[in-house]
């Protein structure tokens, strides 16, 4: 069998370029020229979207998506006043969780899974707590494959003079991403899902001056302000980042760019989304959400009434693929296709694949 394709959401199918870069040799990470590595991946994350280049620094942390996410509402949220989630998912929920498990003040929409953002809900919330100085939002909502529509919520915040911190962890690198329109603080992202590299790597970007006020919270390993005081001086980080993966995250940024970006590897996703969705669509299958609400990243699958995941799953796995199952509720309903790493010399296989599976449950 030739390697297993991964169509889980993160990690990734590898480019045999940044699977090379994962061997490329055994380093000290307090050696220079690991600071000067540490220092180009952050310089290359903010250059990602050239609308955050220069107005945004990044820093970099072992550990792996929700790590940033967690340090990004360590660093940023406030203790007092409020942070108002907005949540259709379970990664909206996450933030929540997260929020309540610093102690700090906040209020969820706590929207449906299967629902776009409520402005009315938000708005409403906002009017009712006029403490809030926040947003914590999610980009992507992986749970479903929504794309959340961001442009309203941040039209929102920038009215009401309200920041943003928004989780892009399966996003970033893709999805268009717009901070004035958004009135973006920060984001969290990781390494492993559309930049793909290897897992073991996340990060953070906020913009340049919230970096120079002190932290909200006084974490430790998640203190992210000391990872920037030194990543943006000596190049240096207080532990231990993931050193192979470094390198890898080096080659994969490099290769984003080579390629054309965010906005090529969006369409490249698209074109793969398309394909794959002809085949499920000429087997009888239905996509969870309407057409204009789906990322490119991925797309959720309604399961056959005469499916299960579990039998879709092992007739797909014993081909070589691997597929991704619903969370909660949504574990026997739906099964998720993500569109990420290097995919395109396989897409044939993977389509004769899933129509062979789907005929054969
Ligand atoms: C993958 C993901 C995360 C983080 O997951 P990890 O397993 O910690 O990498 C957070 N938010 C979203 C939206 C995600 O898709």
């Amino acid at each position: 069998m030739s390697r297993a394709v991964l169509l889980n959401p993160g990690p990734v199918t590898l480019s045999e370029r940044v699977r090379a870069a994962l061997g490329r040799g055994d380093w000290c990470h307090r050696e220079p020229e690991f600071a000067e590595l540490t220092r180009a991946i952050n310089q290359g994350l903010a250059d990602v979207y050239p609308a955050l280049s220069g107005r945004f620094e990044a820093v970099t942390l072992s550990g792996s998506g929700t790590a940033a996410v967690e340090g990004m509402l360590l660093g940023f949220a406030p203790r007092s006043g409020g942070t108002l989630v907005v949540s259709n998912g379970v990664y909206g929920e996450r933030l929540t969780a997260m929020l309540e498990a610093q102690g700090k003040p906040c209020w969820s929409t706590e929207g449906s899974w299967l629902d776009p953002i409520d402005l009315g809900r938000v708005i409403a919330l906002l009017d009712a707590h006029p403490e809030v100085s926040h947003v914590a939002a999610v980009h992507h909502e992986t749970t479903t494959g929504r794309l959340n529509a961001l442009d309203g919520l941040g039209r929102l915040c920038r009215e009401r003079g309200l920041e943003l911190l928004l989780d892009a962890v399966s996003s970033f690198g893709a999805e268009a991403l717009d901070p004035d329109a958004l009135g973006l603080a920060a984001l969290a992202s990781t390494a492993n899902k559309c930049l793909h590299a290897a897992p073991g790597l996340s990060f953070v970007l906020a913009r340049r001056e919230l970096w120079r006020e002190a932290p909200r919270s006084p974490g430790f390993y998640l203190d992210l302000h000391r990872y920037h005081a030194q990543q943006h001086t000596s190049g240096y980080s207080p532990f231990t980042l993931a050193v192979q993966t470094a390198f890898a995250l080096r080659e994969a940024l490099v290769e984003h760019a080579e390629q054309g970006g965010a906005s090529a590897r969006r369409l490249r996703y698209l074109a793969r989304a398309k394909r794959i969705a002809a085949t499920l669509e000429a087997a009888g299958v239905t996509p969870l959400l309407a057409e204009p609400e789906r990322s490119a990243v991925l797309w959720s699958w309604v399961l056959p009434a005469r499916t299960s995941y579990a039998e879709l799953h092992a007739a797909l796995k014993a081909r070589g693929i691997v597929i991704y199952a619903g969370q909660g509720s949504l574990s026997e309903r739906i099964f998720r296709i993500a569109h990420m790493g290097e995919l395109d010399a396989e897409l044939d296989r993977v389509c004769g694949a899933l129509a062979a599976s789907l005929a054969a449950t």
